[in-house]
């Protein structure tokens, strides 16, 4: 798909922000933010690649027509889902959206006022954010997959119930497995317990790969955290260290 002139400049200018807000000095990989790659690999998943100490990426089989049927059919169930008691506060459920077949999956908690009136993922204040990450990882938004824990926003957006991540893990599963990403980000602690378990806090988690059905998954901070969090750029620092690790690991630069 070719870019319009508009696409670039937006792109750029969001990677721009974001770095800019980051701390320019994380534009440029040196020595330095290698190691730390490799240091903040080492210990977690079962596969290694020797030479990067990054996590090695498993083989990924064409997707079938079968399985987009299936994911789309995985979209219309959700959207009339009573499994669990967030169906009842729902203006709509919210599926997910991007590339089907992306290489990059970000799972956040669960939909918030703006997702729930919209049906989109991630398109309030920490969505905005996220686009910008996003944008600076050198992806464009329609390149990745983005969605939730949960599928239905919670009363207040509290932090959904045990219960409900259990009723509603089954479509976030099968979307796994049928979109086959080759690196997940988890947002925050909700997807971040889910996919790899720990007790440490965030501060300690992220930044290091874990891994699940053998695909590398990379905690990092929910974007709501860095948007209350505005003025702390150590934050925003972290954030990036850990988007490199994954652009290091898809080849991106
Ligand atoms: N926060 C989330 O975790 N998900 C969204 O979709 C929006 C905000
Ligand atoms: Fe169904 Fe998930 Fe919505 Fe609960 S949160 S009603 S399990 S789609």
């Amino acid at each position: 798909m070719k870019k319009s002139a508009a696409d670039i400049r937006e792109d750029l200018k969001a990677h721009v922000d974001f770095l800019a807000e980051a701390g320019a000095g994380f534009i440029i990989r040196g020595p330095e933010n290698k190691a730390a790659a490799a240091a903040g690999a080492s210990g977690a998943p079962s596969s290694q690649n020797p030479a990067s100490g990054l996590p090695a990426l498993a083989d990924r089989p064409p997707q079938t027509a079968d399985e987009r049927e299936a994911l789309e059919e995985i979209d219309r169930r959700v959207l009339a889902c009573t499994l669990c008691e967030l169906h009842r506060f729902r203006t709509r459920a919210v599926p997910g959206e991007g590339d089907r077949s992306t290489e990059l999956m970000f799972i956040g908690e669960a939909p918030g006022r703006d997702e729930d009136l919209q049906g989109r993922p991630f398109v309030g204040r920490a969505g905005q954010l996220l686009r910008k990450i996003i944008s600076a990882m050198t992806f464009r938004e329609a390149e990745v997959y983005i969605t939730n824990m949960v599928k239905c926003r919670p009363p207040e957006n509290r932090v959904p119930h045990h219960e409900e991540i259990e009723a509603c893990s089954r479509y976030l599963i099968r979307q796994i497995e049928l979109i086959r990403p080759k690196v997940i980000v988890t947002l925050g602690k909700t997807p971040t317990d889910y996919f790899v378990p720990g007790r440490e806090g965030m501060t300690a988690r992220r930044g290091r790969f874990g891994s699940y059905l053998g695909i590398p998954v990379m905690p990092t901070f929910h974007p709501s955290y860095l948007v209350r969090n505005e003025g702390n750029r150590e934050l925003k620092r972290m954030v990036w260290e850990d988007m490199q690790k994954v652009m290091a690991l898809l080849g991106k630069k």
